[in-house]
């Protein structure tokens, strides 16, 4: 059952086996998984309940009810842009469908340097198979790619870059470039149309708009608390506990550390909230003699992988396309006046090419704001600045390559190359400080930290905190390291492979 804050009257006390908090690719995955293990499962979700009969294709309707922060949230210095879905579904509801596999070298570096067992490649075929086959992940043919996503396969090719087709979890899908949106034909297999109704018939509810303040631990159980917000005033309307022997926390690598920190559990090693990594993303802006169809056909289906790891240092960057939504292409494009006019009138000819750090030497951190909510800092250090400007250099070649007679970068001061010759020389003149240049995260990832260290980690490779048994954090905040790659997969992956866990030793982590 999904339950609508619009059915509730009174407060709320419930009772369960597991209390999820979050309905994302962490909390989704979890419940389905524990739900079908016979578990009773409840899940509060801070966002609302919408389907595709809401999902009308527009930023308005988008960015008000599907984001966090309507689309606006962002580092205290305003310096990047952190993208976050707020729905049941969570990111997944709004994310562009991109599916790949964790990197065997970024595994690696988890085992080696952290000491994380179980999550080899190796260990994880299974797992990443069976969430390919549930998500109908699979490759477009090369017809399907719209004129922004072959730009990025031609101008590769043309510079001997490696470039492919990524994996995309849709199903029928009708190339209506909204992913970004809310899918409005429910061909995204996204957790809110595939994990959560599998676990609502398995017979798990899930509680929209019921936002997690504070966890509990006593001898006896663990209580969530928190508000239950009208779905259309989103104002406090009554509040909820609900009390349970296991909770994962799943509200994303932003707002899991807020949640336990609030609470002041799971922090002994004081990295809670430390170890933030974005995929740091800024974009490069062609402009073509053709139409670009930046927001139409499918938003993501190739990437460039030619940089990643290319050094053996575990760092580098990825290019990717980038739906060219109106109000997010007028918020990116640089200038103002007659400068930020001019480039908005090439908007049907504009090809947008993304740049994705893997950070190496770059972290930020979460921490809670006077209001209860979360405070982001970032800081961009030298070695993933040096492969951001080599990443927006390179992403300037392929544009050129692919038939750009014009690129644009996202530095605040307009900085456009007419030719490839100019990209060194004004790239090096150009200030690369934060608030100097457009940056973005959809991919925040590492604040409670897996490891085998509790000294420095905040869960074990089960998922489960070091410092409260039964207490679990299973989502994008666990992550080790960044990536490098779109992370869903990875976070899909590895909580059904907790949450198996989970079912498995249920009546022994129940006991401690
Ligand atoms: C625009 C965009 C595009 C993306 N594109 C891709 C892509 O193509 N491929 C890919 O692999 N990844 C993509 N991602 C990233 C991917 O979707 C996320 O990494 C993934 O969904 C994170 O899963 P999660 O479980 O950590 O958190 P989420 O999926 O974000 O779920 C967390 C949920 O917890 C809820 N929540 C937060 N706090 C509370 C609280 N206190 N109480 C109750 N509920 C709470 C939130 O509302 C949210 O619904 C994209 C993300 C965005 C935003
Ligand atoms: S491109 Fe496909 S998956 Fe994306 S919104 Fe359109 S129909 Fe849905």
């Amino acid at each position: 059952m999904i339950v609508r804050s619009s059915e509730i009257n009174g407060p709320v006390r419930e009772s369960a086996d597991v209390c999820i908090v979050g309905s994302g690719c962490g909390g989704g995955a979890s419940a389905k998984v524990l739900a079908e293990a016979g578990k009773k499962v409840i899940v509060v979700e801070e966002g609302g309940y919408y389907t595709s009969k809401d999902f009308d294709a527009t930023e308005q309707t988008a960015y008000q009810h599907l984001y966090q922060q309507r689309a606006g949230q962002a580092t205290d210095d305003l310096a990047v842009t952190v993208l976050q879905g707020r729905c049941v579904g969570g990111s997944s509801t709004v994310n562009w469908t991109t599916s790949l596999r964790t990197p065997d070298f970024v595994l690696e570096a988890w085992r080696r340097d952290y000491g994380v067992r179980g999550l080899s490649s190796k260990e994880l075929e299974p797992y990443f198979e069976r969430v390919e086959r549930y998500l109908s992940i699979h490759n477009e043919p090369v017809e399907n790619h719209n004129p922004n996503n072959r730009l990025i396969l031609d101008g590769a090719k043309k510079l001997g870059f490696r470039a492919s087709a990524v994996g995309r979890n849709t199903k029928d899908c009708v190339k209506a470039g909204a992913c970004g949106l809310g899918c409005p034909y429910d061909a995204k297999q996204s957790v809110d149309i595939t994990y959560i109704p599998d676990a609502v018939k398995k017979g798990a509810t899930v509680f929209a708009n019921f936002r997690a303040n504070k966890i509990e631990v006593t001898s006896k159980t663990k209580r969530v608390s928190g508000i239950v917000f009208d779905h259309q005033t989103q104002k406090p309307k009554t509040n909820f506990i609900i009390e349970a022997p296991v909770v994962i926390v799943a509200a994303s690598a932003i707002n899991s550390p807020v949640l336990l920190l609030k609470s002041n559990l799971a922090n002994s090693s004081g990295e809670l909230g430390k170890n933030l990594t974005f995929h740091l993303t800024s974009a490069v802006l062609g402009v073509f003699d053709e139409i670009m169809y930046g927001a139409g056909g499918i938003p993501q289906s190739a990437m460039s992988d030619e940089f990643l790891n290319k050094n053996h240092d575990g760092g580098g960057f990825w290019l990717e396309a980038v739906p060219v939504y109106p109000t997010l292409a007028a918020l990116a494009l640089p200038g103002f006046g007659s400068i930020h006019r001019e480039l908005l009138h090439q908007y049907p000819h504009i090809g947008a090419t993304i740049i994705l750090v893997k950070e190496t030497d770059s972290n930020g951190r979460v921490t809670v704001n006077d209001h209860g909510r979360a405070s982001i800092s970032y800081t961009l250090r030298d070695k993933d600045l040096g492969y951001l400007k080599q990443g927006v250099a390179v992403g300037a070649r392929v544009q050129f390559a692919a038939g750009a007679k014009r690129v644009i970068t996202l530095h605040a001061r307009l900085t456009e190359f007419n030719s490839p010759d100019e990209i060194d020389h004004k790239l090096a003149a150009s200030n690369w400080g934060m608030n100097e240049i457009g940056l973005y995260s959809a991919h925040p990832l590492g604040t409670c930290r897996m490891g085998s260290d509790p000294r420095k980690s905040i869960v074990d490779d089960h998922c489960q905190t070091h410092d409260v048994k039964g207490l679990f954090v299973i989502d994008g905040s666990v992550t080790p390291t960044s990536l490098g790659v779109n992370p869903q997969v990875t976070i899909l992956a590895i909580a059904e492979k907790s949450a198996e866990w989970i079912a498995g030793n249920f009546t022994d982590i129940k006991a401690r």
